[in-house]
């Protein structure tokens, strides 16, 4: 790539993580920020779990899981086993390596570090060199009104009754409590390029956004400001996306997606095989956005940013 942008990425898990992956591979470390939902935060057997950061983290320190986009590739999970011996029904999968990296940031937790200085440990420790960046250090937590069983903590709706109860609202705990961090002040003043990645807008991208301060810290840039489409076909590639845009009674297309960032953006990347939608948005275009290999995910950062490079020339 023959231009060094500073780039924010904002992203939740496995989707984000792909980009995150590719942008990673072309630009230099201290060009790449990568801002994390930390929504899906929770405590499970005394542990602080931060599902999406490990994600970003295992993906980009290339110890992922590649077949589930997360976990540890090769982990095994013995300790659930005698979590199961002592009469325990264990629903969140913790893998034996992974636990690792639990037990030291629930340690460094109540030592009084913050999220945000105990994810650059983690990640310096595995040798990220880009920065990764929780949303806030302040706990946020996603709750999940349904229709079956009342308001449910995000991982329960999620990992243990597997997305399947039918979403009636959300809301953030504790989001007006939550403040942007003087880190992610910094990156995005010093930002050329801002995106957010293919993740889920509801579960995702929206806690990030809802964080007091960031909608404002982010539109104050006059740089552009692009969301890559995690609609294709009018369907989610992976998990509840587009289900949740039905219980929403949201037409089921990347277009949705473009009103719901709103302001936010000012440009938005839909898949090439939605060639017939339009942004109403300065700058749209159609790129193949499905990364099913590292190729995939390096073509997609860079067609992505030569993009960009030249629409700033307009
Ligand atoms: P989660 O937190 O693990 O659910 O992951 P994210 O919120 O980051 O991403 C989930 C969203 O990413 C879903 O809407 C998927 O459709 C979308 N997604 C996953 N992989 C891809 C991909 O390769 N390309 C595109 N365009 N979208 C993807």
């Amino acid at each position: 790539l023959d231009w060094k942008p500073n780039v924010v990425l904002l992203v939740g898990g496995v989707g984000g993580a792909k980009l995150a992956y590719g942008l990673e591979k072309i630009l230099s470390p201290e060009q790449l920020t990568v801002i994390v939902n930390t929504g899906d935060d929770f405590w499970h057997y005394g542990l602080r779990i931060c599902p999406d950061l490990d994600t970003i983290t295992y993906t980009l320190s290339g110890l992922v899981d590649t077949v589930n986009g997360w976990g540890l590739a090769g982990d095994t999970t013995i300790t659930l086993d005698a979590l199961r011996r002592l009469g325990e029904t264990p629903w969140f999968r913790l893998g034996d390596q992974d636990l690792a990296t639990h037990i030291l940031r629930t340690q460094w937790w109540h030592e009084g570090c913050s999220l945000t200085e105990i994810t650059g440990r983690l990640t310096s420790a595995l040798g990220i060199g880009c920065a990764v960046l929780p949303m806030t250090d302040v706990p946020v937590a996603t709750m999940i009104a349904t229709r079956e069983h009342g308001e449910l903590p995000f991982q329960v709706y999620f990992v243990k009754n597997r997305w399947q109860p039918v979403i009636q609202s959300i809301r953030l705990d504790g989001i007006e409590r939550a403040r942007v961090t003087p880190e992610i002040v910094r990156a995005v003043r010093a930002a050329d390029v801002i995106l957010i990645g293919p993740s889920n807008p509801w579960l995702s991208i929206n806690p990030i956004l809802s964080v007091p301060g960031m909608r404002e810290l982010l539109t104050a840039r006059q740089i552009p400001r692009v969301a890559v489409t995690p609609i294709i076909n009018g369907k989610a590639v992976k998990g509840p996306t587009a289900k949740i845009m039905q219980e929403l009674s949201l037409p089921l297309t990347a277009e949705t997606v473009v009103d719901y960032y709103g302001e936010v953006i000012n440009g938005f990347v839909f898949d090439e095989r939605d060639q017939n939608l339009r942004a109403s948005l300065p700058y749209s275009a159609s790129m193949d956005t499905l990364m099913d290999s590292d190729e995939k995910r390096l073509a997609l950062a860079r067609n992505l940013l030569e993009w960009i490079r030249d629409w700033k020339r307009l």
